[in-house]
């Protein structure tokens, strides 16, 4: 007596001409599953040659140099907003010289007497001054 088996694309039971040999109900199913397999198997391709293809993606220029563009353009404006901080934070002493600065400093240098602010005038009302050359201070 034949046993009923399971057709392993519907699920249906059948009657097997003969026993082991068949899988399915009918050629249409045993048909429908292998191209079912071969679709399974298609989509299985473009997974695999993905994984193949990565290294290339990487080397595409498009994707990665917009994300280095933006990297630098963050770094960019990063810099510049440190640059904003250090003129808020920097303390005047640590402000590197300008021209102007230098030029002040050679007026300031080539004169000899600075006024002293610290200092009372003397009997004669004449503020004191420091003299560059001697290291004294002096009223006139
Ligand atoms: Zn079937």
């Amino acid at each position: 007596m034949i046993k009923a088996e399971i057709c392993k694309y519907c699920g249906g039971d059948y009657l097997p001409k003969r026993r082991g040999a068949q899988k399915f109900c009918s050629n249409s199913c045993r048909s429908l599953n292998w191209k079912n397999n071969q679709h399974i198997k298609e989509l299985k391709v473009p997974a695999v040659n993905s994984i193949d293809e990565k290294p290339v993606l990487a080397q595409k220029p498009s994707l990665h140099e917009k994300m280095s563009l933006a990297g630098i353009g963050n770094a960019a404006a990063g810099a510049a907003f440190v640059d904003m901080a250090k003129d808020f934070v920097t303390p005047y002493a640590h402000k590197p010289a300008t021209k102007k600065d230098i030029d002040d400093l050679k007026v300031f240098l080539k004169s000899r007497y600075h006024i002293v602010k610290n200092m009372n005038r003397d009997i004669h009302g004449r503020p004191a001054y420091y003299d560059m050359i001697t290291g004294n201070i002096i009223h006139m």
